[in-house]
């Protein structure tokens, strides 16, 4: 007998930026001191108003099956958010509710992927995306943009790689890792390739709310309706209310793909969560003023850690416009010797720095370009000052 597994499910890596998280974890566990820069998880309590509604939810016995794509005055919640915050018309059956953002995206790509089809991922990218493409069948294509582009993509190379089997490009703005945020020009000239290239586009919106220079993100769905009938938003509750681990996520979509989506979802997950659910309305419906507050103290953050990060040696970054993370080159850095050994590569940055430091950050090359870290700033100030001493007195020390 041979008991062989699934030839897909091998093709996908385990996720670093959750393994590093874990290992930061286990070792503060063992009582060292060490600083976080991994995963991008906001350190603030979920609001209280929040978590009343789910202790609320909780004693009036809503602790039942709900409707799999999520209960009907929480989708009627997200489509209204969708109208009024983001220029978005999804009405509520355009919505599902999902176990968290990933989740969300592996429904949507369950819903539109045969086997073999193209989806284009502008790298850097979040380590996620090529994974769940393979998973539903997809074949992620790679589309690298450099510092001179801002990290971002532009309506010509999008176009360039199109082929007749692309299906789907996932826009993530303002983005993981780069923190760059799409001006409303730019995404003009995509949605004008996406519509004539008749393609979905996946706008991952998750990190909306966290931007730090002029107005809010503009939505590509809202564009026009052309654009609209062809954009799939995925969104959640995890990084604008601190509510990772509540895992809900949403997603509004043409009505087809919604009522694929709740098919599949109706068979593997059921619905999410019904306590989270209404944590979630009560985020979505109740004061924001949380929200702000959250993206002052990031912005704070971003601030003291930009200034100081410019005036370490060998490496170097553009200020983020969004999101949580600066994504740090250190293709100066690699090459250099550390205690007389070579730093050959970002995994190898990354872990003298977790193990000779006690600091966390992120190596890139899962996200596409390995000579950059990633580092979150969504922990305390007093962790980024201490964090930051530590990778300065590293970058001092290499030859
Ligand atoms: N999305 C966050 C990050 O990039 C959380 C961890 C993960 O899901 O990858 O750090």
């Amino acid at each position: 007998m041979s008991l062989t597994l699934s030839e897909k499910a091998l093709s996908v890596k385990p996720s670093s930026t959750l393994a590093i998280t874990a290992k930061a974890k286990a070792l503060r566990a063992e009582g060292k001191d060490v600083v976080g820069f991994g995963a991008g998880e906001p350190d603030f309590a979920t609001p209280e108003n929040i978590c009343n509604a789910a202790v609320k939810a909780i004693t009036d016995g809503f602790t039942k099956y709900t409707a799999a794509p999520g209960t009907p005055e929480l989708r009627k919640a997200v489509s209204d958010k969708f109208k009024t915050v983001n220029g978005l018309k999804y009405e509520p059956e355009q919505v599902i509710i999902s176990n968290g953002g990933k989740h969300a995206l592996t429904d949507v790509f369950e819903a539109i992927l045969n086997p073999g089809d193209e989806v284009i991922i502008p790298t850097p990218f979040w380590l996620s995306y090529p994974e769940i493409v393979k998973l539903a069948g997809g074949v992620p294509v790679f589309v690298r943009c450099d510092v001179n582009d801002n990290y971002k993509i532009s309506a010509e190379k999008l176009a360039a790689a199109c082929t007749e089997k692309t299906k789907a490009f996932i826009l993530n703005s303002p983005n993981n890792p780069t923190g760059m945020v799409y001006s409303k020009d730019e995404l003009e000239s995509l949605a004008k390739v996406i519509v004539e290239k008749d393609i979905y586009v996946i706008a991952d919106e998750i990190y909306e709310y966290l931007f730090y220079e002029g107005s809010a993100p503009v939505s590509i769905g809202s564009l026009n309706d052309e654009i609209l009938a062809h954009t799939i938003t995925c969104n959640g509750m995890a990084k604008s209310y601190s509510m990772t681990g509540w895992r809900i996520g949403y997603t509004g979509a043409p009505l087809a793909v919604a009522k694929v989506m709740s098919s599949i979802q109706s068979h593997q997950t059921s619905n999410p969560n019904s306590i989270a659910q209404m944590a979630s309305l009560e985020a979505l419906t109740g004061p924001q003023n949380s929200v702000s507050e959250m993206r002052a103290q990031f912005k704070k953050r971003l601030d003291y850690m930009y200034d100081r990060i410019v005036k370490m040696p060998h490496v170097s970054a553009l200020k983020p416009q969004g999101a949580f993370y600066v994504f740090l080159d250190i293709s100066e850095a690699l090459g250099l010797s550390y205690k007389g050994n070579k730093v050959e590569t970002c995994g190898e940055f990354a872990r003298i720095l977790i193990e000779e430091y006690n600091t966390a950050v992120i190596p890139c090359a899962d996200f596409g370009f390995a000579d950059h870290i990633r580092l979150s700033y969504a922990i305390s100030m007093e962790q980024i000052e201490k964090g930051l001493d530590r990778i300065e007195a590293f970058l001092k020390s290499l030859q």
